[in-house]
């Protein structure tokens, strides 16, 4: 049995193959969210269909469609039900900023409070946000063919609940001056399981974590550094190696091929993770996973709800299709399955289809829901 509260159950006996129970909590959000986790959830009843699994569904509010149902971006209930789950897919939330009435109210009440509250309420503290060059999709990558080479697949293994994000923070008069203080704090036991959380990453990878801080600087980096090492002691396969962030900032757009796994703390994970997912070049293929102590993670596309192209069977699926392969990965160790996934969404570009986002001379130009059936029919 696996998952936050053993509802994911294996159903196997010797000899057979491993098939799975797994309770899936869905939000499909607003704007384009209800079109893209749709079709995720098709991909994911085609794998269970192939492998024998079963995945259940129970769909939330949160964001916009909650506050116009119960006033509020996420209910309590809504909350307990994500709990009581093995996963969580997740749309997108938010609707126009300059042009809805969800933005007139405090920012507690806003749609994207409601990001924040199932995040701090699931203890979500680490985040996974891979970044890989489909070679199909090479000329919308802004780099240099030379610097692009064979191409990179990394993740940044970012730390979300702690740091400069989270410290204390105040904006007072001293000495007639207006001054502002935020605060950077680790404990050991915040930087430890992120880091335990990489190296588990990494040896579903190419086992290399390079992990990034300020220790030249930073009491926090050198505390960070010193966790890590003793983490990366239970893990030799694991080759570990430490850059400053600056250098990784160079480092990501000389030389990507380099990277496997990036390990940092929230704010250096927040900048990186958006360099790293803007020299891929399509922000409409980008998964991203939340994961606390336990197998338990919430998935989802990087992007937003994108209401400019909302309902109109525009939005590219893939990013929330891939979010639903780490699900496969990363909560249920389904990783023969996410292989399927990831190789049927290589095969469909490799094929020429393409939705608005990524499409190109020559290409075949298909709708979300197109994109969804060929992916499932490639799924074996
Ligand atoms: P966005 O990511 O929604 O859209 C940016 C641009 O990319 C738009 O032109 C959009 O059409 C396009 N785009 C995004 N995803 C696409 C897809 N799958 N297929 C094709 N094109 C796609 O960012 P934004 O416009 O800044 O924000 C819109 C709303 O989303 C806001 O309310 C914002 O707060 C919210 N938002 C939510 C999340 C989240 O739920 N995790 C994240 C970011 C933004």
């Amino acid at each position: 049995m696996i998952g936050n509260n053993s509802v994911c159950v294996e159903k196997w006996q010797e000899g057979e193959e491993k098939t799975m129970i797994c309770r899936i909590v869905t939000i499909p959000g607003d704007g384009i969210g209800p079109e893209i986790v749709g079709e995720a959830c098709k991909v994911l009843d085609k794998v269970g269909q192939i492998y024998g699994h079963e995945f259940h569904y129970t769909e939330i509010l949160m964001g916009g469609c909650s506050i116009d149902t119960y006033g509020v971006p996420l209910t309590d209930e809504a909350l307990e039900t994500a709990r009581k789950a093995d996963a969580v897919l997740l749309g997108a939330v938010g609707g126009d900023v300059g042009n809805s009435r969800w933005y007139d109210v405090a920012p507690n009440l806003r749609p994207e409070a409601g990001l924040l509250a199932i995040r701090k309420g699931l203890n979500l503290f680490a985040n996974i946000r891979p970044a890989y060059l489909y070679k199909e999709l090479a000329q919308a990558c802004p780099l240099k063919k030379e610097i692009i080479g064979d191409g990179f697949d990394m993740v940044i293994m970012r730390e979300l609940t702690g740091g400069l994000y989270f410290g204390e923070r105040c904006t007072e008069k001293i000495d007639g001056v207006m001054t502002a203080k935020d605060t950077l704090t680790y404990n050991e036991n915040e930087i430890r399981r992120i880091a335990v959380k990489a190296f588990d990453i990494a040896m579903k990878r190419k086992k290399k974590v390079i992990s990034v801080d300020k220790a030249n600087v930073l009491d926090s980096s050198r505390l960070w550094r010193q966790v890590v090492e003793e983490v990366a002691g239970d893990y030799p396969e694991v080759e570990l190696s430490h850059m400053l962030v600056d250098n990784c900032a160079m480092q990501l757009v000389m030389n990507p091929g380099q990277f496997d796994v990036i390990l940092t703390e929230n704010m250096f994970g927040d900048i990186l993770s958006d360099e790293a997912s803007m020299i891929t070049g399509s922000i409409g293929m980008l998964s991203s996973a939340s994961l606390n102590e336990t197998k338990f993670g919430l998935y989802e596309p990087s992007h937003g709800s994108a209401p400019d192209i909302a309902g109109k069977d525009l939005a590219n699926p893939i990013a929330t299709i891939l979010s639903a392969a780490m699900m496969l990965r990363y909560s249920f160790d389904l990783d023969r399955e996410a292989a399927a996934v990831e190789k049927a969404v290589q095969k469909v570009l490799e094929e020429g289809y393409r939705t608005g986002d990524i499409y190109g001379e020559g290409c075949m130009k298909v709708g979300t829901a197109q994109m969804g059936d060929l992916i499932c029919a490639r799924c074996i």
